[in-house]
């Protein structure tokens, strides 16, 4: 027997390029989600908007629905923070200036690491981590670690970070982040909205209470993302009645990194399509209120409209 298919849609909010740390071209990533079924794609690389007009340009050819993002590092009450932000005008210049910093302390930690990892005989060059990291407006220590797995000191980048790059190993080396708040404010400003990125795994708020986020909604926070590989389903629960109780958007997304990052498989996670449908309502409003223009937003086969 067969029944009337009921088309659903699905949608991935958090995923990667090679114009940050992700191993797929921009372009590569949209054929990557039209061939895994997913309708909605944010492509959120790390402080930079550069693989975007190439993603576009592929999902508009495959029928795609692609969501311009990026996700922020930022850094809250001592504790890193990404912050996911979703169609804001990346040439406001609040914003333009503190992805230029980030950029710029990316850049300027690689010879740093370079240097410790010398110092442990560990013989890497500046020019191995930029061969990794060809393409990358974002470098980041992925690139880093890719290096060590070309040059056969470790397997993969897991491995990497737990002996060399990650918080309190031997090679890592700190850089610019910008202060929570001010990323809110920035990216309202340019007439996005923002959403706290696995706010309570690895880079994210840690245990968040309601006042925190109380106070960070009242400058502009949208969301939380609650369905998230560094959440486990008792997590997700607290998460998604936090959000609830607020009035946040609760999102779900996979955070690929093509074979950058394992078990975060394009469409692992998904977001609810009335969660979409109140991100980008909110969006709109904050377009509004800035008077930036919103980055146009591909249409696709989801919603068939503009
Ligand atoms: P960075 O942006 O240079 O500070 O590096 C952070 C990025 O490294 C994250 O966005 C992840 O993609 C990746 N990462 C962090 N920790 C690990 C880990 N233990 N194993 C593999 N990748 C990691
Ligand atoms: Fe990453
Ligand atoms: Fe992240
Ligand atoms: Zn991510």
């Amino acid at each position: 027997m067969t029944s009337p298919r009921v088309a659903s849609v699905r949608i991935d909010l958090h995923t990667h390029s090679r114009a940050s740390d992700g191993t797929d071209s921009p372009a590569e990533l949209v054929r990557a989600a039209a061939r895994a079924g997913l309708d909605v794609l944010a492509i959120t690389d790390h402080d930079t908007a550069a693989g975007w007009p190439d993603a576009q340009a592929v999902a508009d050819e495959v029928g795609v629905t692609l969501v311009p993002g990026m996700e922020i590092s930022t850094h809250h009450r001592g504790r890193s923070v990404h912050l996911l932000a979703y169609l804001p005008d990346p040439t406001y210049p609040p914003l333009a200036d503190e992805l230029a910093r980030v950029l710029d302390g990316r850049a300027a930690r690689v010879p740093r690491m370079v240097t410790r990892l010398n110092g442990l005989g560990i013989d890497i060059t500046e020019d191995d981590v930029r061969r990794a990291s060809a393409g990358a407006v974002a470098s980041g220590r992925p690139h880093v670690a890719d290096a060590l797995v070309t040059l056969g000191v470790v397997a993969d980048r897991s491995e990497a970070f737990d002996r060399y790059l990650a918080w309190g190993r031997p090679a890592h080396v700190d850089r610019y982040a910008v202060p929570l708040e001010t990323a809110i404010r920035a990216v309202a400003g340019a007439g996005g909205v923002s959403v706290i990125a696995h706010p309570w795994g690895r880079g994210g708020l840690g245990r968040p209470d309601e006042q925190t986020l109380v106070g960070l909604q009242e400058i502009g926070l949208a969301g939380i993302e609650v369905d998230h590989q560094d959440h486990d389903l008792e997590t997700r629960d607290v998460l998604r009645s936090m959000a609830r109780d607020l009035g946040l958007v609760a999102t779900g997304a996979s955070d690929y990194h093509g074979v950058g990052k394992a078990d975060h498989e394009l469409g692992c996670n998904t977001t609810d399509p009335a969660e979409l449908e109140r991100l980008l309502a909110a969006a709109a409003e904050a377009s509004a209120r800035s008077g930036r223009p919103t980055p146009r937003l591909t249409s696709g086969r989801a919603t068939g409209t503009a």
